[in-house]
């Protein structure tokens, strides 16, 4: 079984942007600079967004946090978007999920300029990506790309894919950009019937669905690829993937694991989308820098 190491490939990634940002500091140019914004006081999304300011510091990149309080209005989260859009210093705009119940995503999202969309939500990049045109990807669907690729899986033509989810954020680009890489490509999800059997037909598996542990020996075929984007607990508290690891590290013939897999990759992907957005910025466009995969 080969281990692909999301968290090795997210480092040898953030190396290079390093040394990318260090030479345009060198030539005393203008920094790419990421603006986050916080709205209220969900502790798990106070971490995600403190591990992208260090990622950014320990890269190079500039970066704001602008934490607006949980009663802010929709307006004034709008007003604070349409201001970054405006301001040619800033390259990048993420607005950290969930938002509160009382602000509508969807509208916010949809306020961003598409050229500064680090996380790729945008339906402009969303329908730029599903042309194939060039788009800023979202970061955790590029990464698992980025880690097959890596791992030496580049041209996926006469391969069956699975892909386990259909979420917006995960499932549904994942099996796009898996498209791309010309694999035949199949989604299932809580509404699949015989699921596990379908999943064992598939000579790559990328399991997007947030079960612990649901995805055992029985839904891979011996040889398979799975990619594990699942980010949850077990019964113990730890820290565990879609799926059950030990169980399947054996048929498999590459596996990432949780921690130290996908999400590494999600952070890398997002410092990228943000030099690749300043690059396009700095070409004079408000382009998409990054070319489909
Ligand atoms: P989501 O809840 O939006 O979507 C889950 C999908 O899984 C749905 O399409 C649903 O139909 C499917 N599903 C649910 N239960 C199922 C079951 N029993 N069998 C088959 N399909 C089932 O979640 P999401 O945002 O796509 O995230 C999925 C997982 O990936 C979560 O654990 C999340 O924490 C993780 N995640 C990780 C990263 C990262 O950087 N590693 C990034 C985003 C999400």
């Amino acid at each position: 079984m080969k281990l692909i190491s999301g968290k090795t490939i997210a480092a040898d990634i953030r190396e290079t942007l390093r040394q990318r940002i260090e030479s345009l500091k060198e030539a005393e140019k203008r920094l790419p600079k990421l603006s986050v914004i916080l709205v209220g006081d969900d502790p798990a999304s106070a971490t995600y967004v403190r591990n992208k300011e260090r990622a950014c510091a320990q890269t190079g990149i500039l970066s704001e946090t602008i934490r607006m309080s949980k009663d802010t209005t929709q307006q004034a989260l709008l007003d604070v978007i349409y201001r970054l859009n405006a301001d040619d210093t800033v390259d990048g705009i993420l607005v950290q999920l969930p938002l509160p119940a009382h602000i509508e995503a969807s509208e916010v999202l949809m306020a961003i300029e598409p050229g500064k969309d680090v996380d790729g939500f945008h339906p402009v990049n969303v329908g730029k990506m599903m042309t194939g045109m060039q788009a800023l990807l979202p970061c955790t669907p590029k990464g698992v790309i980025r880690m097959l690729e890596a791992a030496g899986y580049d041209d996926l033509s006469g391969m069956r894919a699975t892909v386990i989810g259909r979420s917006n954020i995960v499932g549904k680009p994942v099996a796009q950009l898996l498209l791309a890489k010309h694999a035949t490509v199949t989604t299932v999800h809580s509404h699949t019937a015989r699921i596990a059997e379908v999943c064992a037909e598939a000579d790559i598996v990328v399991a997007a669905i947030g079960r612990p542990k649901l995805i055992g020996a029985d839904w891979i075929k011996e040889g398979a690829i799975v990619i594990d984007v699942g980010i949850n607990r077990d019964e113990h508290g730890k820290l565990c993937g879609d799926v059950d690891f030990e169980q399947v590290k054996d048929k498999a013939e590459a596996i990432s694991p949780v921690p130290g897999g996908v999400g590494p990759m999600t952070i890398a992907m997002l410092l990228e989308n943000t030099l690749e957005a300043y690059a396009e910025h700095e070409k004079g466009g408000r382009g998409h820098g990054s070319a489909a995969v």
